[in-house]
């Protein structure tokens, strides 16, 4: 690896979209790219959205035309299951660690699933956000890049861990594996390391953690796809009996001076998308009701937000919900609160609660290399020596077709930096 990093070479940490779209931009301008992501597989959060707004169709086309260009470009190596854990030097001449967790499981494999029918152990689905299980020998999900098994650190010593060797055929489980550390010289740095969903627990008013029936929208993107735990069958998570009234809570953390003052930017339009799953995921006559202090629907937006106002289905009421406590003899959640266009308050009876999480920086709270530059809310803006850029997610909490813009531009400004490192070698020599 140290052979194809050079001080010409671009570092890109963080495999979802905007990581992608970073490193192949760079990549087909013709710079060497390393790409290095946490997970299994490539994505990022992005593969975990049943659909787009506001066209609702699916994410995995956009990013199955990422991959593609992926497997057509050798300039970018990617590593998996790879995270960076030091940063040292300056623009034009960084030396960065790398570490490297075992998958026990090596390029030999073809995704076949042998190792998977052999194991019984279960372990939490992350790709489900943990909302039901998955076999502990198991392929992420079915767009995963690299097309490759894992094998959860769990299974290890078990019995199990050595039927699944024995029933790979073609020899790709390597139970030996360890974690590796390995060093690169690159000349730019992109922080593509996206945004975690803001911890709901923390709003304590709302209740989620305590009750069962109040989730993120983020888990609902899994209840309402066919991939996911219910089956794509929007299921109350206290009974499983299907959900018919539903509320969208927006601002839930975002633009409050108690939790993140930045306005996350895309949970509007979030709602108003997830209140049309209803459509096919509820049975009929399932109502929405989105509380909100007010929609931010820009440009193109805009038609979107007036076609689920038409919706006969989905009931808006302006108010930021006060709290929510639990029925016990009706088993519905209660919101209470005051309607301000009417300042009359309300106590409201649904069955389901979909808070509408804000985003913030994935990398807040860890220690990241002192010259990063990075405003009151933790996004990377960029490092005092110009040679390291924040792109999508990372840099500001923006929606896909923005997080794309973002990273395209980060990768120009970075090939500026790798390209003037080529010249003072060129100089030099
Ligand atoms: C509920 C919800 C629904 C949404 N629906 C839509 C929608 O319909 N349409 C739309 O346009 N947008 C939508 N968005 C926004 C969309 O999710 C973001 O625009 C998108 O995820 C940004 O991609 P990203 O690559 O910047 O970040 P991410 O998707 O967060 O990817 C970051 C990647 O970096 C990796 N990473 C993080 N830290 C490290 C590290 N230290 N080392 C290595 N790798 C690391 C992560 O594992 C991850 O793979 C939605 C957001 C939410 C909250």
């Amino acid at each position: 690896m140290n052979a194809i990093a050079t001080n010409q070479t671009l570092l890109v940490i963080g495999g979802g979209i905007s990581g992608m779209s970073a490193a192949l931009e760079a990549a087909e301008c013709g710079a060497e790219v390393v790409l290095v992501e946490r997970n299994a597989s490539l994505g990022g959060r992005t593969a975990q959205i049943y659909r787009y707004f506001p066209k609702l169709c699916h994410p995995l086309c956009g990013l199955e035309i990422n991959l593609r260009r992926l497997r057509a470009n050798p300039r970018v190596r990617v590593l998996t299951l790879a995270e960076v854990t030091e940063v040292s030097g300056r623009r034009g001449n960084y030396r960065v660690q790398v570490k490297l967790a075992p998958r026990y499981v090596n390029e030999r494999c073809t995704a076949c699933g042998e190792c998977a029918k052999v194991v019984t152990r279960t372990i939490p689905n992350p790709y489900n956000q943990g909302l039901d299980t998955i076999k502990a020998a198991y392929l992420p999900h079915a767009l995963a890049h690299p097309q490759r098994y894992v094998l959860d650190a769990s299974l290890l010593g078990s019995p199990e861990a050595e039927a699944a060797r024995a029933a790979c055929p073609v020899g790709a489980i390597d139970l030996q594996m360890g974690v590796e550390t390995i060093e690169l010289s690159v000349g730019s740095i992109i922080w593509a390391t996206g945004w975690k969903p803001y911890d709901a627990v923390k709003i304590q008013p709302y209740g989620y953690g305590r009750y069962l029936d109040v989730v993120t929208s983020v888990e609902f993107e899994r209840l309402a796809d066919p991939r996911g735990p219910t089956r794509g069958r929007i299921l109350r998570p206290s009974n499983g009996e299907p959900a018919t009234n539903i509320a969208f809570i927006q601002c839930a953390g975002s633009r409050d001076e108690n939790h993140l003052r930045h306005c996350s930017r895309v949970c509007c339009m979030v709602s108003l998308k997830q209140t049309q799953y209803l459509r096919e995921a509820a049975p009929e006559g399932a109502q929405a009701t989105v509380y909100y202090i007010d929609i931010r629907a820009i440009d193109r937006f805009e038609n979107f937000y007036q076609q689920v106002r038409a919706d006969a289905r989905v009931k808006f009421l302006k108010s930021k919900v006060a709290r929510i406590v639990h029925n016990a003899q009706s088993g519905q959640l209660v919101l209470h609160g005051v309607d301000t266009e009417g300042y009359h308050r309300y106590a409201r009876e649904h069955d389901l609660v979909v808070l509408a999480v804000g985003m913030e920086p994935e990398t807040n709270g860890l220690d990241l290399p002192e010259d990063l530059i990075r405003d009151a809310s933790g996004f990377i803006e960029g490092s005092s020596d110009g040679g390291q850029f924040g792109a999508g997610g990372a840099a500001a909490p923006l929606d896909v077709n923005r997080a794309v813009q973002s990273a395209t531009a980060a990768a120009l400004r970075a090939l500026q930096v790798t390209r003037a490192a080529a010249r003072a070698e060129e100089l030099k020599g």
